[in-house]
């Protein structure tokens, strides 16, 4: 844009990048276009799910102001207090709600510091910089993994809040429960860690992190968990954050009123109460994920281990030219410049593309 606009926005807003989501595919003669960008579930929700958002009456009205129904409903099925935990518009919403409750810009003019692994969710910048903090980002390390080590050694005074992902999107690796035990002991406890787990339900490692009860040793762990992924109702907009009530208290008093629908919250519950056929979903992609993983692995790709619905192809320079092959194809994936390309595992024709694309493909990393 080119015209002199009067107004302008916060200096931090101003100098945000915009977030970019997962593009569809585009059109290819002769092959049916699959989205593997944005780590949506291809076989979509339980139908039980999909029914319970036909089946809302009260569209007219407003939804209950705190997701009441669906927080009793988990905190059952957690086995959790229903005040630990906060509803928001996908894990994005509670994670919004999280930062500006607990970092910012002090009365001193200084900014609060939020540290997390790098490359990770693309969204946690612009949630950290929008509150007005300061964003101290710590690469992950060769193999894609969190470098614990150096994220102890980035806290400082001004540290208030840690983001930890895990499964770590893009690169696809789980953190174990020892490390971040291990990792919570380094942290002063005044220090919030939040242990993002959008991807929980596919990790299949030795030493999974158990989350819940490292929230319920240290007051200063929040759990975030969504319905986007593994429960397939990314379109609805359903996370949520786990804390104690410390914690919960101010996420509430933070958050975007009405934040979650009666469409989402419906569906939600539902999907809660037919955890067998999301299960039985998950098994598949992870299935599916083990297929890809080894059809790479034999094509001669070094990639990173996965524990999530996508893989990561660390092919640094050559991730743009990678994802425009593949958009040959009409396989949408998602190309970051300069570092490489994250692909979802998709539906079983699209994994199989994406597979022989590997395979013909010259000049993937490892491959000699
Ligand atoms: C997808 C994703 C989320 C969740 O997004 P919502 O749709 O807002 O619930 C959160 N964290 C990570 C790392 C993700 O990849």
């Amino acid at each position: 844009m080119h015209t002199t606009s009067p107004v302008s926005p916060r200096e931090a807003v101003a100098a945000l990048p915009a977030y970019s989501a997962g593009k569809p595919p585009k059109a290819a003669e002769g092959y049916t276009p699959y989205k593997l960008s944005s780590n949506e579930n291809p076989w979509g929700p339980a139908p039980a799910a999909a029914q319970a958002v036909r089946d809302v009456t009260t569209l007219h009205r407003y939804p209950n102001p705190g997701a009441e129904q669906l927080r009793a409903a988990l905190a059952e099925h957690l086995a959790v207090p229903f005040e630990d935990i906060v509803t928001g518009a996908g894990s994005l919403g509670a994670l919004t709600q999280l930062i500006s409750a607990f970092a910012g810009t002090g009365s001193d003019g200084q900014q609060d510091e939020v540290i997390y692994a790098w490359r990770s969710f693309e969204a946690y910048p612009i949630v950290v910089r929008t509150a007005g903090a300061q964003d101290v980002p710590v690469p992950v390390m060769d193999d894609g993994r969190h470098n614990l080590e150096a994220m102890t050694a980035a806290i400082s005074d001004r540290t208030r809040v840690i983001l930890l992902c895990t499964p770590n999107n893009p690169t696809g690796p789980a953190l174990s429960h020892q490390e971040v035990t291990d990792f919570l002991a380094t942290v002063p406890s005044h220090v919030v860690v939040v242990i993002d787990e959008a991807y929980l339900e596919f990790v299949r490692s030795d030493d999974p992190v158990d989350a819940l009860a490292l929230y319920r040793e240290h007051p200063n762990v929040v759990v975030l968990r969504t319905f986007s992924k593994a429960h397939g109702l990314a379109g609805l907009r359903v996370g949520y954050a786990i804390g104690q009530p410390a914690v919960t208290e101010h996420l509430r008093k933070v958050a975007v009123p009405f934040a979650v629908s009666a469409v989402a919250e419906a569906a939600a519950i539902a999907s809660l109460e037919h955890l067998d056929e999301v299960n039985q979903r998950v098994e598949s992609i992870v299935q599916e994920r083990e297929r890809v993983v080894a059809a790479l692995s034999q094509a001669g790709w070094a990639i990173p281990e996965t524990q999530a619905n996508f893989v990561w192809l660390p092919l640094g320079a050559g991730a743009v030219d990678f994802a425009q092959a593949a958009g040959a194809q009409a396989l949408a994936v998602r190309p970051f410049d300069g570092e490489g390309v994250r692909v979802t595992i998709g539906e079983p024709e699209a994994n199989d593309r994406f597979i022989e694309l590997c395979r013909t493909y010259s000049g993937g990393p490892g491959v000699s």
